[in-house]
């Protein structure tokens, strides 16, 4: 009886816990590995940096999805150099708080479900070619790792 009622409430955890697809084409949403740049695990080095979110492959114009329900903040430029790339969005909502990049997103306001379309994957080759091309997503607070929703 006891392990029954533990094993539901781990249940419904993961269950509440984890993000729907972000891109079409990776339904496990599958990390990136390394490439001539880096990797794409959340605290992977990036020169004497490290990496704040992680990053799931998704090809250059890919459907992006809304990981979970809740609202779409406001539109990022999270380079601020104005480049092919230089554009995301923030979401919050259920709990969690995200900035998603580089996409074009269809609008930077209102509600979304879990699973919408909410815009695509901008052209990553253009700017950085031979990089395995995927969508960066870091929490808003940026010391929680967010692979674990994934
Ligand atoms: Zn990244």
């Amino acid at each position: 009886m006891l392990r029954g009622l533990i094993l539901f409430i781990l249940f419904t955890q993961v269950m509440a816990g984890r993000w729907g697809q972000l891109c079409d084409g990776n339904p496990t949403n599958r990390v990136r590995g390394k490439d001539r740049y880096g990797r794409g695990e959340y605290g992977a080095p990036r020169g004497r940096r490290t990496h704040l979110g992680v990053d799931v492959i998704c090809s250059d114009g890919s459907i992006v999805h809304a990981p979970f329900t809740g609202r779409m903040v406001r539109q990022l430029n999270p380079f601020g150099n104005n480049n092919a790339i230089d554009n995301g969005a923030m979401l919050e909502g259920s709990g969690y708080c995200v900035k998603m990049f580089p996409i074009t997103a269809q609008r930077y306001t209102g509600s979304v479900t879990k699973g919408e379309v909410i815009g695509r994957l901008l052209n990553i080759q253009d700017v950085y070619p031979g990089m395995i091309s995927h969508v960066h997503i870091q929490m808003c607070d940026t010391s929680i790792n967010p692979t674990p929703y994934l």
